[in-house]
């Protein structure tokens, strides 16, 4: 935790290390600055939506997490400890899927290249309904 923190050329600090940790241990993967708020402070930990606004951009700022926007959504962060992915996002209930497909970044590398662009990085994102959304319709409009 603290390697990561020195790596990222952050200085540690008792809040930073308390928020990681937070994101290391959620087993959320999209978490909201409202989510991570409450739940620290659900720990019993006191840190103000304020400086859980500037350490999260101090983050992001350092690599350590990206942050996500989507229409209509507040930005969600995660950890950038995984591979590249895109994401899928439910226009009901909210919930974010990550789903990986090499052949989507090997079309949108020769689009670019087909435009002299090379890419400096991509993020997809898709709208829709997710199965249990759909499920959930469905059984009411058959009612
Ligand atoms: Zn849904
Ligand atoms: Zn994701």
């Amino acid at each position: 935790m603290q390697t990561l923190l020195k790596d990222s050329g952050l200085k540690i600090t008792m809040q930073r290390c308390k928020l990681l940790e937070f994101l290391t241990q959620v087993n959320q993967q999209h978490l909201t600055i409202e989510n991570i708020y409450l739940g620290l402070n659900a720990q019993g930990e006191t840190i103000g939506l304020n400086s859980v606004y500037r350490i999260m951009a101090h983050f992001e700022q350092a690599g350590i997490v990206s942050r996500r926007v989507f229409e209509s959504e507040s930005a969600f962060y995660e950890l950038n400890n995984k591979p590249h992915h895109d994401h899928l996002l439910c226009l009901t209930c909210g919930k974010l899927i990550d789903f990986i497909d090499p052949l989507i970044n090997l079309r949108l590398g020769l689009a670019a290249e087909h435009h002299g662009m090379s890419i400096h990085h991509h993020s997809l994102n898709m709208y829709g309904y997710c199965f249990d959304c759909l499920q959930a319709l469905k059984s009411k409009s058959t009612r």
